[in-house]
């Protein structure tokens, strides 16, 4: 009680705190072992210690609409450079990765029609506000360019989809809608739901691959319905715990905690801290037997990408070569979970 009270004034307090105090009472806590945090009800979950990493793949669709960033095509941009890079790197490492990719991405091509408009056959969202984005104008689809990948390569990727396939035969294509939609109850009825997932489906097959795990766009979760509908096995989610484990949802879903954002920080931390904290992760999840997920976006900041990622990926190695840990895919987890019917 006294515990929980305590949290409580903390949360608050974070609230109000500037973002230099934020960063370091978070050091503070790691250095007092308040974090990571573990679910202790569950230690044990699994044979051992699991990871699993997912890239949200989405070049300039998921800012187009952004509160925050406003060149949503010189962050595409950054993307397709470091992309390869990405793939290279996890690849050397032997880890494979979980790529929550646009649908739009598979088009080498689209167009616009005489009121110069894209996808005439896609359902629209209606206008909505959120947490991230604002869609208060116009039509959702009124930044496509309607022309080719050689022309605008910000807004089509079938050729870094192949790359991803290419560098590890255990990389994941998974979904992360068709164009980057509020995919929550409250801004997605269940029609747009149907025709996002539907058409990234079909565009995935025709390229040689089964969708079968959600990565929601900006953490939007709903519409779980409609994944089962059209047979997908789990989604991606956030948890109460930085070292958590998967729970079966009522409708028989897995359902994957987030887990920790890579990239650089607000708070100017040190690559030194980021990598400590990693490695304190890792432990963790090795000595609960739990999983530690962990998200990024291939547009992270190029500080982070070389002065962190390659020493990280480095650790998840070795602890893997050294058998205590384990690096699946979403719908690996997915399957290990739903066949050993793990039930919290
Ligand atoms: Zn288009
Ligand atoms: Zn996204």
């Amino acid at each position: 009680m006294l515990i929980q009270t305590a949290k409580n004034i903390y949360f608050r307090l974070r609230r109000i705190m500037p973002p230099m105090v934020r960063g370091a009472s978070t050091r503070m806590l790691h250095y007092c072992r308040f974090k990571p945090t573990v679910n202790k009800k569950a230690s044990g979950y699994f044979a051992k210690g699991t990871v699993v990493f997912s890239a949200d793949f989405e070049m300039a669709w998921a800012y187009r609409y952004s509160k925050t960033i406003a060149d949503f095509e010189a962050m595409a941009r950054r993307e397709r450079e470091q992309v390869p890079k990405l793939l290279t790197l996890f690849a050397d490492l032997d880890i494979p990765v979980t790529w929550a990719t646009v649908g739009h991405l598979f088009l080498k091509e689209c167009s616009k029609n005489k009121s110069g408009l894209t996808h005439d056959e896609m359902t629209r969202p209606p206008h909505f506000s959120n947490e991230h984005w604002r869609f208060d104008h116009g039509d959702w689809y009124q930044h496509d360019p309607g022309t080719d990948l050689l022309e605008n390569p910000e807004w089509y990727a079938p050729d870094l989809i192949r790359m991803i396939k290419d560098a590890h035969q255990r990389n994941e294509i998974a979904c992360h809608t068709f164009s980057h939609i509020d995919f929550s109850y409250k801004n997605c009825p269940k029609e747009l739901a149907l025709a996002e997932l539907s058409v990234c489906k079909r565009l995935a097959a025709e390229s040689g691959c089964e969708l079968t795990s959600m990565v929601f766009p900006g953490g939007t979760a709903g519409n779980y319905e409609s994944l089962k509908e059209l047979g997908f096995t789990c989604y991606r989610k956030k948890a109460p715990f930085d070292i958590d484990v998967p729970k079966i949802d009522k409708l028989g879903l897995v359902s994957i905690p987030s887990g920790l954002g890579l990239d650089r920080d607000a708070y100017g931390w040190s690559a030194d801290f980021h990598i400590r904290k990693f490695r304190k992760i890792l432990e963790y999840a090795s000595k609960n037997r739990q999983l530690c997920s962990f998200w990024f976006h291939p547009s992270m900041d190029p500080w982070y990408f070389e002065n962190v990622m390659p020493k990280i990926l480095q650790i998840v190695n070795e602890r893997v070569r050294s058998g205590d840990l384990l690096v699946q895919t979403m719908s690996e987890l997915a399957r290990n979970v739903s066949a050993n019917e793990f039930h919290n």
